[in-house]
């Protein structure tokens, strides 16, 4: 059924416009959480009072129920398809958001050793940090120095020997830094994948660990997902508090409490989107398009629009760019927000702007900020 057309206010900036999506939905351009597909908040709502004759939601109904345990059971077998995991890595569904990830890892496998970390950006930063405080977390590189622009070379990297694994962030949130393909790190590789995971092909079985928190191209909040090789588990140290533990999560089938229920069946209704939609291959080409129409805005800007990071290593999933002074970067944010784009307001440490564009945020919805874009760079430029 389509929704009535009308007006409709932005949850951001309480602003009312008209916009032709359906449902008049504004265009989402937020972080995290964000844009959801339209067609799973359907689905969603279809279920909202009585979910398949069950005669309850999701959100009402035990974790311990027959039909609670298909919706999990559905949902990681969705998950190990999309990403083709292999049968020796344990899907988990964890609490905390990624941020509780970086200072776990760090307790079950630290363990008196030595962990490289390499930083590319505020989630990298925020991920050695933690693990300092849980042991010898060795920074060997970041790009601190210039704003978290650029990824490393392979001569900035001095990996140390034996170290209990290798940390760093595949898509840098803030900084709009992503890594194009799976580097070829030594050891033990750990990768905060929360703001790229399903959005481009990789590898599964070259990573010991990668964890991803829900809200950006899963789902809403509340759930983090960890892939986590079988050998990794046993590595875990006795006497770890259980919450905190990943063999107790993984003895539990991450049920060793009540886990985010809704979160992970919404989860499983977008992952059934993403392969709908033909998979990963499908997501990544429309990823390309859709940041390739912003980005040669900025190119074609003359230098009135500047990308934040560097050429080849510049985000699909979080376009970030600044203009010539303050007093623009505000008049395109008013401009914009009035045009109903909600959320372009880059990161402080950034400044400028940033368009987050996960999986589910439209094509269209690129090509209209990139028409905004050149009308806004030819009346101040
Ligand atoms: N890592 C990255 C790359 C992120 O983008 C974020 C959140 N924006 C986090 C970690 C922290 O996630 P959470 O808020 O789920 O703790």
């Amino acid at each position: 059924m389509m929704p009535d057309p009308g007006r409709m206010k932005s949850a951001q900036t309480g602003k009312t416009s008209i916009m032709s999506q359906p449902y008049n939905r504004v265009y989402n351009f937020s972080a995290g959480p964000c844009t959801l597909p339209v067609e799973v908040l359907e689905e969603a709502k279809e279920g909202l009072l009585n979910y398949k004759g069950v005669g309850m939601s999701v959100m009402e109904m035990s974790h311990r129920s027959k039909a609670y345990e298909a919706i999990i059971a559905e949902t990681e077998a969705s998950l190990r398809d999309l990403l083709s995991v292999p049968e020796d890595y344990r899907v988990l569904f964890l609490q905390g958001g990624a941020s509780l990830q970086f200072t776990m890892l760090a307790m079950n496998f630290l363990r008196g050793g030595v962990a490289d970390y390499i930083t590319t950006g505020t989630w990298g930063s925020k991920a050695v940090e933690s693990a300092a405080l849980e042991g010898k977390a060795n920074q060997i590189y970041t790009a601190k120095a210039t704003n978290f622009d650029r990824l490393p070379t392979k001569s900035d990297l001095s990996f140390t020997p034996n170290a209990n694994y290798v940390h760093f962030t595949s898509n840098e949130t803030i900084q709009g830094v992503q890594y194009k393909e799976d580097p070829a790190y030594p050891g033990t590789i750990i990768c905060d994948m929360s703001s790229d995971i399903l959005a481009r092909n990789v590898d599964v079985s070259k990573y010991a660990m990668i964890y991803a928190g829900a809200q950006k191209n899963m789902g809403p909040a509340g759930a983090t997902v960890v892939l986590i090789r079988d050998e990794m588990i046993e590595k875990v140290p006795s006497g770890l508090s259980p919450m905190l533990d990943y063999r107790v999560q993984a003895e539990n089938g991450s049920m060793y409490n009540t886990p985010p229920c809704w979160t992970i069946y919404m989860c499983g209704l977008v992952y059934k989107w993403v392969a709908k939609l033909g998979g990963i291959d499908a997501m990544q080409k429309q990823n390309e398009q859709k940041s390739a129409l912003l980005y040669s805005t900025v190119d074609r800007s003359n230098g009135f629009y500047k990308g934040h990071a560097v050429e080849p290593v510049r985000s699909t999933m979080n376009v970030t760019f600044t203009l010539p002074d303050e007093d623009l970067t505000k008049a395109f944010i008013k401009e914009s927000e009035a045009a109903g784009f909600d959320g372009l307001k880059g990161h402080r440490s950034v400044g400028g702007i940033r368009a987050s564009i996960y999986n589910a945020f439209p094509v269209q919805g690129c090509a209209d900020l990139a028409a905004f874009m050149g009308d806004f760079a030819s009346r101040n430029g």
